[in-house]
């Protein structure tokens, strides 16, 4: 059984997944080869018996699950990092801390076909995409053991996107606010607590009238080169509209969403070449049953973003060492380059 342990200095928690590997050199061994034939590729249609059984699906009527005739499916994870069954287990070990690892993770297959690319599905395929990450989200949120959930994607081998190349997204839900997102939500808070207004919608504000970090916008979305970028080439994607919660986006910003979404990750693949990336949305965490007082402004003061992280430079010693990032790539130059797209087919 995987399990949850905190660090007693700073507070962050790692998956100790104790059925991934066996021994340390398992982990030097070449990786397994890419899947790029769809006749070996579990994703695929017709090849629903290659995964386990399905947990969502937006599918045609009259189709049964687990069967052809899907548009966007989701499976457990075959080798789940947190599992859905059994409770927390919170304990103490003298100083430590430890949980069980209870929660979900998830893998959202984007495309019936075998389709690599995210920028390569249609924008009505991106909206049930997005539609499913929300059913996903409001699904999980009837469970009081999950405070968080978190989409992400990994694409490419150096941004840990392992063997399988079908368009693929996943969903880890957790019992705890992972640490990234707690410093996030502080500082908005504290942000919130002096000028009494949501940091990220100044922000939006700011970038939209000096304009040199702007990437993008169109109806309800900004995109734009963070100011402190940590990867040649960040981009965050914003909902102008305020919002804390992801999951409550309306249907005329989810087909706003996906149309910039799309643009995007166009630009990054044409631009850059095809590069490895991350993405992940960054949403509010659940607030029910929470301490009294505890992220009592979050609705005013926080804002749900998604964050691409292309993958063009390596992590080195001093940024594991220091928490600094080193990116040689200035935010105003990244966005000249992002901003001139390539316009290829759409
Ligand atoms: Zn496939
Ligand atoms: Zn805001
Ligand atoms: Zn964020």
């Amino acid at each position: 059984m995987p399990e949850l342990r905190r660090d007693p200095i700073i507070g962050r928690w790692v998956i100790i997944a104790t059925e991934r590997a066996k021994r340390p050199h398992d982990f030097s061994k070449t990786a397994e080869s890419p899947v790029d034939n769809p006749e070996e590729c579990p994703f695929c249609e017709g090849h629903e018996h290659m995964t386990p059984p399905e947990i969502f699906a937006f599918r045609d009527d009259k189709t049964s699950p687990d069967s052809p005739g899907w548009k966007v499916r989701v499976v457990p994870s075959i080798a789940p990092l947190l599992r859905v069954e059994g409770d927390l287990g919170r304990r103490g070990w003298g100083v430590y801390d430890i949980m069980n690892a209870t929660g979900a993770h998830e893998v959202i297959i984007e495309s019936p076909q075998h389709i690599t690319h995210f920028g390569k599905l249609s924008r009505e395929q991106i909206q049930l995409v997005l539609k499913t990450y929300i059913q996903r989200i409001d699904d999980l949120q009837n469970d009081p053991r999950i405070k968080y959930v978190m989409i992400y994607k990994n694409y490419g081998k150096e941004a840990g996107g392992g063997h399988l190349l079908h368009t693929k997204s996943f969903l880890i839900a957790t019992p705890i606010t992972p640490k990234r997102v707690k410093e996030e939500l502080q500082g908005a808070r504290i942000y919130y607590g002096y000028k009494d207004r949501c940091i990220f919608c100044d922000i939006i504000r700011q970038e939209q009238e000096m304009g040199e970090r702007l990437i993008l916008e169109n109806d309800f979305f900004v995109a734009i080169s963070p100011f402190a970028s940590r990867f040649p080439c960040e981009v965050w994607i914003l909902p102008k509209n305020h919002s804390c919660d992801f999951y409550k986006i309306t249907e005329e910003e989810l087909i706003s969403l996906a149309e910039i979404l799309k643009e995007i990750m166009n630009r990054l693949e044409t631009g850059l070449n095809d590069p490895p990336f991350n993405f992940i949305i960054h949403t509010a965490p659940f607030r029910k049953k929470v301490k009294p007082g505890y992220w009592k402004t979050l609705e005013w003061d926080y804002h749900w973003h998604i964050e691409i992280m292309p993958r063009l430079t390596r992590v080195a010693g001093f940024e594991w060492g220091s928490g600094f990032y080193i990116n040689p790539l200035p935010p105003e130059e990244a966005t000249k380059f992002l901003r001139e797209g390539v316009n290829n087919e759409r």
